[in-house]
């Protein structure tokens, strides 16, 4: 206004010599404004990610997955549903208790994957599947979102419980992630429960495995990556991941895998990948991924959740929608994540047909899913 002012004053006192410089003068304003214009939306963004970051929902919470995939109800027993529920209801239990009584959500991610591992039900520890050559590789990772301190293991065989390896590196080591052989020596100097490669065995991945590779030996030479064959591969992933926020306002993430049927050249997924498989952050979120790991990885699922929270100010689940029901399929992969954000908001997404899934909140309200609805 000012500056208009001052224009019209100067042409009333015929002074016209001016007239350029006041051009210049009055275009310079106009950018100044321009500027605090874009000065103003950084703050409203910035007030926006302020004002999502108030509303404690939950003071604690935890939320688990057991894989996404092609989980048909026309394809499960009630007991195999009775069972997979039940294991689910035993583990998060596991992790809630923990959370109820003031423990850490590391603690309370580390235990309740333990049960999931520990159960041959599920594509980690026990339950994992078989490689081409017919071994058990496992890839697991944990993040502490208090420090952004992470630890991740891949492709051992003797470990017991990879998860615990995890955080074995988190803590112990002055790495991020260790893989194989020495991974394993690693395992055995922090005393950490190893075992014979048998005890992995279970009769029905190793049954996956020989389906697998008989459709890979049907198809032709060009063709010939079950792999990659969405129809053939593994008919459900079943990695098993938890998420919780503890008390102190501290988030923790964990996801456990033996990867995919068939996998080989010491193929590594993104369970044990920082941003892809597992992230955790107390400015946002803690997320856990399962899936397609290759996309994935790709895709940087579970950072890029966080990220979009972080400078976007989008909601935990606007983000998650992002993410897994238009980014990851956009590339042609396809899974879930579950996560909680820093108020205790709980999110199970996935583009598949099913996840095995469950979520507790501070009051103790449980919810277990499998299929879609
Ligand atoms: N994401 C895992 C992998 O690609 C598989 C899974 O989620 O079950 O190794």
């Amino acid at each position: 206004m000012l500056t208009l002012r001052l224009i019209f004053n100067l042409y009333t006192m015929k002074n016209l010599i001016y007239f350029p410089f006041l051009m210049l003068l009055f275009l310079g304003c106009k950018e100044d404004q321009k500027t605090s214009n874009s000065e103003q939306n950084v703050n409203l963004e910035a007030t926006r990610n302020n004002d999502t970051t108030s509303k404690k929902i939950n003071e604690f919470a935890i939320v688990i997955h057991g894989g996404a995939g092609t989980i048909l109800k026309k394809n499960m027993s009630a007991e195999d549903e009775a069972a997979y529920k039940a294991k689910l209801e035993e583990a998060i239990k596991v992790g809630h208790e923990i959370l109820k009584n003031g423990g850490t959500s590391l603690d309370a991610v580390e235990k309740t994957i333990n049960v999931l591992e520990n159960s041959p039900l599920f594509n980690a520890g026990k339950g994992a599947v078989f490689t081409h050559e017919g071994a058990n590789e496992h890839d697991a990772s944990i993040m502490d979102g208090e420090t952004l301190n992470a630890g991740a293991s891949a492709g051992t065989k003797t470990v017991k419980n990879p998860i615990n390896l995890a955080r074995a590196v988190m803590e112990n080591s002055p790495h991020v992630m260790l893989s194989g052989e020495g991974a394993e020596q690693f395992a055995k100097e922090q005393g950490l429960e190893l075992v014979d490669p048998s005890y992995f065995y279970t009769e029905k991945r190793f049954q996956s495995l020989q389906k697998v590779k008989a459709a890979e030996d049907s198809k032709t030479a060009i063709d010939k990556s079950a792999f990659y064959d969405p129809t053939i591969k593994d008919s459900k992933f079943g990695t098993v991941g938890c998420v919780a926020l503890d008390k102190n306002g501290n988030l923790a993430g964990g996801t456990s895998t033996g990867g995919m049927t068939n996998k080989r050249w010491g193929r590594i997924g993104d369970a044990p990948i920082i941003g892809a498989g597992t992230y955790a952050n107390n400015a946002t979120c803690a997320v856990s991924s399962t899936g397609w790991g290759e996309y994935f990885i790709r895709a940087m699922v579970a950072y890029d959740i966080s990220a979009l929270m972080e400078y976007k100010g989008m909601s935990l689940q606007e983000a998650a929608k992002e993410v897994i029901q238009k980014k990851v399929p956009a590339l042609g992969g396809d899974g879930g994540i579950i996560a909680v954000d820093k108020d205790g908001h709980m999110v199970m997404e996935f583009n598949t047909a099913g996840m095995y899934r469950a979520s507790m909140d501070a009051s103790g309200n449980l919810t277990i899913g499998i299929y879609k609805d």
